[in-house]
């Protein structure tokens, strides 16, 4: 993952850290030196902590893998929770069973995916760290859904390659797409192969933190979510929406 990626993923964190600091304060959390980073948005933490506090339903095990995973100097890459929530409702929605997260870094969303879907249910769950996914799995096991994730420790290309090629084509329900953003575009296309009609793929950072309106030619990040966002405008294949949640979330519905 690139400084650049990175300082995205942080953007996007800094409204997590907002959030963590509402939630911390609704439920007594004692406070932590990254809450005064809320201040400096006021007028943006006053509505998110109206979201928060008016929406979140946490697991009590998620929320403390969300406070530990808060303590790593790269916790900035963990997802939104209002946003983790959102995409567990769509899984519920659709009654997904087969799900893939292509991105676990701690693995909060892979953990919130897994408490959304069914006994019977499998989420795919793709990384390169084995640091960062060995921090969630202790999470993952004591809320009593690790029989559901299975983690694939190896480049997300290879495994949904796999996937494909051991004849799982058009299977999966649902499909997050979070991890290095200059292979975003391929990512789409093996997810929408790996796709059923009418599942949904969910591709975050789609806004890159301001920076797709205008990229810079040598900033690949940038460049290459611009590239996905004009592509899936024009794609006959899916219906979408793109929706000012966290730092970008588009949605494509495979029709
Ligand atoms: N979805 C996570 C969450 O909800 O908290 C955040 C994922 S974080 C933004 C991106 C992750 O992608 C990191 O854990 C990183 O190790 C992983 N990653 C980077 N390049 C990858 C690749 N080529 N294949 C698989 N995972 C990759
Ligand atoms: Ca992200």
């Amino acid at each position: 993952m690139t400084f650049r990626s990175f300082s995205r993923e942080a953007l996007a964190g800094s409204i997590t850290l907002g959030l963590v600091f509402v939630v911390g304060y609704v439920f007594g959390k004692k406070k932590s030196s990254r809450m005064s980073i809320s201040k400096s948005h006021s007028g943006k933490d006053k509505i998110l902590e109206y979201i928060l506090s008016n929406s979140m339903r946490e697991h009590p095990v998620l929320k403390k893998l969300r406070l530990m995973t808060m303590e790593d100097r790269h916790s900035g890459m963990m997802v939104a929770c209002e946003q983790s929530q959102f995409m567990v409702n769509l899984v519920k929605l659709i009654k997904a069973k087969k799900a893939i997260e292509i991105g676990v870094y701690t693995g909060y969303n892979t953990l919130n995916m897994a408490l959304g879907l069914p006994e019977d249910g499998v989420l795919v769950a793709c990384d390169i760290s084995e640091t960062y996914t060995n921090m969630g799995k202790p999470f993952w096991k004591e809320a009593g859904v690790e029989n559901k994730i299975d983690l694939r420790l190896q480049p997300a290309s290879k495994t949904l390659d796999d996937l494909l090629a051991d004849g799982q084509a058009e299977t999966f329900d649902f499909i997050f797409i979070d991890a290095d953003k200059v292979n975003i575009c391929s990512y789409y296309e093996q997810s929408l192969s790996l796709l059923r009609k009418g599942g949904i793929i969910a591709l975050d950072n789609v806004l890159w933190g301001g920076s797709v309106l205008n990229p810079a030619p040598d900033d690949k990040d940038a460049v290459a979510l611009d590239t996905l966002n004009k592509k899936l405008h024009k794609d006959v294949r899916i219906n979408l929406s793109m929706l000012p949640v966290g730092d970008g979330l588009t949605l494509a519905f495979k029709l």
